[in-house]
């Protein structure tokens, strides 16, 4: 990855440059807020670590300018300062994540590479197929065995979600969260009457099944034959 690392202390800023260079990352550095806003403006960074406390431009106005010119690269605070209050602030003001001086230099790896992570582009993937079933997402169409199947939206949402991850078990908080964008008692039964429905209309006239039930945990799709 491709980092700008904007801290003023030298030591610091030598002893982070080296350990991410060792990980095998490009690092920059700048010493001063404006050096480092300037950077991050005119070139281009997977993520960028800023220190709070900069000379000649805070680290918090920085991240505010930035996100004022729609640049939308992932920031990790870094502050020597704890306070809820100062989190919030650094959060509030265009932050991703926020990490508290002294740390551990796999905690500041493992929190810029899960940044980066979220703010990698999705796969372009247009078709899910598992055996006979396929859900194209360009047509927004499903079908089995060739024979279209007509689904309600949130049918639609549900199989591409267990599409996407097929094979692997998914829990009911999984699919509340990604199909259903809530966060309430998972005890409801909505996912066991749309799970029912889409079940009747993929899997009640062909075989095998593939959509399951796995007991005590969730669900899964996969081609029980392979
Ligand atoms: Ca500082």
């Amino acid at each position: 990855m491709r980092i700008l690392l904007i801290e003023d202390e030298p030591e610091t800023a030598a002893f982070l440059q080296k350990a991410l260079k060792e990980s095998g990352h490009v690092a920059e550095h700048a010493g001063d807020g404006e050096t480092g806003l300037s950077f991050a403006r005119t070139q281009s960074y997977d993520v960028l670590i800023v220190d709070r406390m900069l000379p000649k431009r805070d680290g918090l106005s920085v991240i505010e300018t930035l996100r004022e010119d729609e640049i939308r690269t992932p920031v990790l605070i870094l502050s020597a300062l704890g306070e809820v209050d100062d989190r919030v602030k650094g959060l509030r003001a265009g932050g991703d994540d926020y990490l508290t001086k002294p740390f551990a230099i796999s905690e500041l790896l493992a929190r810029i590479e899960a940044l980066a992570r979220r703010s990698a582009p999705e796969e372009a993937v247009t078709k899910y197929v598992v055996a006979d079933l396929v859900l194209d997402r360009l047509s927004h169409t499903v079908t089995r065995s060739g024979e279209p199947i007509t689904l309600q939206p949130r049918e639609y949402r549900l199989l591409e979600y267990l599409m996407k991850h097929a094979g692997q078990v998914v829990t009911r908080t999984m699919l509340l969260e990604n199909v259903w964008d809530y966060h309430f008692d998972p005890q409801t039964n909505v996912i066991d009457v749309h799970i029912s429905r889409l079940r009747s209309k993929i899997d009640k006239n062909f075989d095998p099944a593939l959509l399951q039930t796995v007991r005590g945990a969730g669900y899964t799709i996969r081609d029980a034959g392979s």
